[in-house]
């Protein structure tokens, strides 16, 4: 049995006036998915909890089956999933500003005059020269304007202290163990070591003497904060006995996935952006169906349109990625399954996740099928799936493909 999870990332929405009072699922001419869902089941599900705004990374975690509430380890960890640093079981990861710090510890400004990426990145370049600091191996990457994120590799612990104070004006408090173990003490020392270094060299760097000479903030401080651990989540060969891999465009959901012990399988002109190359996207995916049991195919134009406020753009995504499907659609074997859905709502009024539940449908072999005959929202709710939880997706996925085990005797 073959499995492909089609994640449209933020597919679910509210109606917009521009679309005649509909949401953009319902406003597209999607006919292959509505022909998906008129030959099988359907329902909403919610990706934590009805009413619940959640994250792409929350979102992830629960649809891929675990439960977030339970292995969600905080920020840092999927901050530094997203730069593309593969995490190991044990690091510890921060999320960073650079800020501009007066005598010793005051807080100026904590995003140093949002200095442009370009400037930052050559920072964090020379920052990234420390290596190590007390047998600890030091990580740094930068991700956009003052953002990096910080990962700390060896006998670390995640129980220490913001040094971001996060409010300007304030001073910032070097790092504290919050616990009474031995790594948490370490950790907090190693940090403040490495914190001190890292002063040293931003305060004589090239870029900081001409920002200063321009008047300009300096960023002569770099703040963690949100330290967090990689839980080692129970890979899925374990739990159902498949072999998986992720196609994606964005590094979070690569992160994720390989987390889970999914591989990560490259589609050339991938970039999790409305201009990617679905079609590479798409024909990668039913290739690597040919070796591997379950394919997790995560699509991000559909969240990028509804952040940017644009119903329209979403539609016309949702029909782009239809009309692949309905030139190339050709189902490798009889026993294959296809689910589509998504990991929360994103309103395109608001610009943001919302906590409305999401239509998801499963076609294939053995679906029962349900007299539900499109792919929204609201026919959705008419299914034979009824409402679901995220963390109950995988299990019925892995049910149809007789991968899961009985519960009693
Ligand atoms: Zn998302
Ligand atoms: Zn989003």
């Amino acid at each position: 049995m073959k499995i492909l999870l089609i994640l449209l990332d933020g597919v679910g929405d509210r109606p917009s006036k521009v679309l005649n009072g509909l949401t953009p699922l319902q406003a597209a001419r999607i006919p292959f998915l509505n022909g998906l869902a008129r030959e099988g089941a359907n329902g909403l599900m919610d990706p934590v909890s009805p009413g619940i705004p959640v994250g792409s990374d929350t979102g992830h975690l629960a649809i891929l089956g675990y439960d977030p509430y339970k292995y969600y380890p905080g920020r840092g960890p999927f901050e530094a999933l997203g730069a593309g640093i593969r995490l190991k079981p044990g690091d510890v990861a921060f999320r960073c500003n650079f800020a501009t710090v007066s005598g010793d510890t005051k807080v100026v400004d904590r995003r140093a005059g949002r200095i442009s990426s370009q400037e930052a990145a050559q920072l964090v370049e020379a920052l990234s020269e420390v290596k190590e600091v007390d047998g600890v191996e030091v990580i740094l990457k930068h991700t956009v304007e003052h953002r990096s994120v910080l990962v700390l590799r060896g006998e670390v612990s995640d129980k220490i202290t913001d040094v971001d104070p996060h409010k300007d004006n304030l001073d910032f408090v070097w790092p504290k163990p919050t616990d009474e173990t031995r790594e948490a003490k370490w950790t907090a020392e190693a940090l403040t070591k490495l914190l001190r270094r890292y002063r040293e060299i931003l305060e004589a760097h090239p870029v900081n003497i001409k920002r200063r000479e321009a008047g300009l903030p300096t960023a002569n401080m770099l703040l963690p904060r949100g330290a967090g651990m990689m839980p080692s989540l129970p890979p899925l060969s374990v739990r159902f006995g498949v072999k998986g891999a992720v196609i994606a465009g964005a590094a979070l959901y690569k992160g994720v996935c390989s987390s889970a012990g999914m591989d990560v399988v490259e589609a050339p002109g991938a970039t999790g952006t409305l201009n990617t190359d679905l079609n590479s996207k798409f024909k990668t995916a039913f290739e690597t169906l040919r070796n591997y049991d379950f394919v997790f195919l995560h699509i991000k134009g559909t969240d990028t349109a509804a952040h940017d406020k644009d119903p329209l753009t979403k539609a016309s995504f949702l029909e782009k990625i239809d009309a692949w499907f309905t030139k190339n659609f050709n189902p490798p074997g009889a026993e294959f399954i296809i689910c589509v859905t998504g990991d929360h709502t994103t309103s395109s009024l608001s610009g943001e996740h919302r906590g409305d539940p999401v239509p998801v449908l499963i076609w294939g072999y053995g679906v029962r099928i349900d007299p539900v005959d499109r792919f929204n929202e609201v026919d959705a709710a008419r299914g034979a799936l009824g409402r679901i939880k995220g963390t109950d997706l995988m299990n019925i996925l892995m049910d149809l493909a007789n991968k899961t085990e009985k519960f009693g005797e």
